[in-house]
């Protein structure tokens, strides 16, 4: 079967380049005579992968050693959690951007931790937009800032970071890390599930300032205190091997891409494509984010009705697209593009929706204007 263009939001494409090493490896892993999937995480040969996977995170971010970068299992939720539980214990405030689902799961999980304020909230306009960086006040006596970088569902995104001065930044980059350089000196950790720009599900990497992470309560859970996982360079107990594997050669395809500057430039051409069709019949099709919020990575939009909606992705897969479907909290479309998606598809999706807007505008009965 000739393979798909992959939309899906996550677990998401992969570069095809990493999945043909993934198979070629698959059962004798750099000479070893044993797969990864069998191979002990004390053997030096895993213990390389994993050095190498956080070395190469760093160099694409352009990251020296007062960072660290980890890798853990529990998903990017147990993040919400655990973000909290580490650094609300001193009784300051863990100040929150609410820009959609994700943080809003945040945000409810941080509240069983401590005090939480949340500073900006879009949650009344179903989470259209992010902040203007004039919209952020932090209050006193903060922990941290925290925020979603790309809200996945609603597909918005930042584009530019509030400067917190003193106060530690931490983002939830799931759906957009690796995607662009980001001003890494603004941030102080930054956590992402791996199963949407950078590897396979079941691992999430944490990057993150060695002095933000040392010194934590010693009376948290071994397995929830960052510190653990800094000090034993994410090899306190078996770590999710495979996808560390993938994340490193998700890490090194990258780089061969030229990097992230040259990522970035890959990625607004690809989202500008579909976002030129989305826009192309504002009759027809509406765009859920608005567009100074619009996300390069999950494109959010609608056709006029559930049912076109349907269709659209239905037919959708007879020109060899999948993953279309929006949420399921939002309905309509969602087209996501990360890195791994080519720019063959986003062409693809985009005469697509020419092409399905020509054989469907006239099912749209437009109303009569309202005087
Ligand atoms: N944050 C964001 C921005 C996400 O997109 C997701 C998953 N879609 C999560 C957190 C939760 O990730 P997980 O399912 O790995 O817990």
């Amino acid at each position: 079967m000739e393979r798909v263009f992959n939309f899906n939001p996550g677990p998401a494409a992969l570069p095809l380049e990493v999945l043909e090493q993934v198979q070629a490896e698959l059962l004798n892993c750099q000479n070893t005579g044993m797969s990864i999937l069998e191979m002990s995480h004390r053997d030096p040969v895993y213990e390389k992968i994993n050095k190498e996977a956080a070395q190469d995170i760093k160099d694409l971010l352009g990251l020296d050693d007062e960072w660290c970068v980890m890798f853990m299992g529990g998903g990017a939720s147990l993040q919400f959690s655990m973000v909290a539980m580490d650094f609300l214990a001193s009784g300051k405030i863990g100040a929150y951007i609410d820009t959609g689902n994700f943080s809003d799961k945040a945000i409810k999980e941080a509240r069983k931790e401590g005090r939480v304020e949340v500073i900006f909230s879009s949650k009344a306009d179903k989470y259209n937009r992010v902040p203007t960086m004039a919209e952020i006040q932090l209050p006193d006596n903060a922990a941290y800032l925290y925020i979603t970088g790309n809200n996945t569902i609603e597909g918005t995104e930042f584009h530019e970071y509030p400067d917190t001065g003193e106060v530690p930044l931490i983002a939830d980059l799931s759906s957009d890390i690796l995607s662009k350089p980001i001003p890494t000196e603004k941030f102080s950790l930054i956590y992402a599930g791996a199963q949407k720009n950078i590897g396979p599900a079941g691992v999430v990497v944490i990057i993150a300032r060695r002095d933000f992470i040392k010194g934590r309560e010693k009376t948290l859970p071994t397995m929830l205190n960052y510190e653990t996982h800094m000090d034993k360079e994410s090899l306190y107990n078996t770590p999710p091997v495979f996808g560390v594997y993938i994340v490193g050669l998700v890490a090194k395809w990258l780089k061969k891409q030229g990097g992230l500057v040259a990522m970035q430039e890959r990625n607004e051409k690809k989202a500008a494509v579909v976002y030129a069709a989305l826009y192309a019949h504002p009759d027809f099709y509406k765009a859920y984010a608005q567009k100074e919020s619009r996300s390069m990575m999950n494109v959010t939009f609608g056709t006029p009705s559930e049912e076109l909606d349907k269709l659209f992705a239905k037919e959708a897969v007879k020109h060899g697209m999948k993953g279309l479907k929006g949420h399921r909290s939002l309905g309509g479309l969602r087209a996501s593009i990360y890195n791994a998606m080519p720019m063959e598809g986003c062409e693809a999706l985009a005469k697509y929706m020419e092409e399905f807007y020509q054989a469907h505008k006239s099912d749209v009965v437009n109303e009569p204007e309202q005087k």
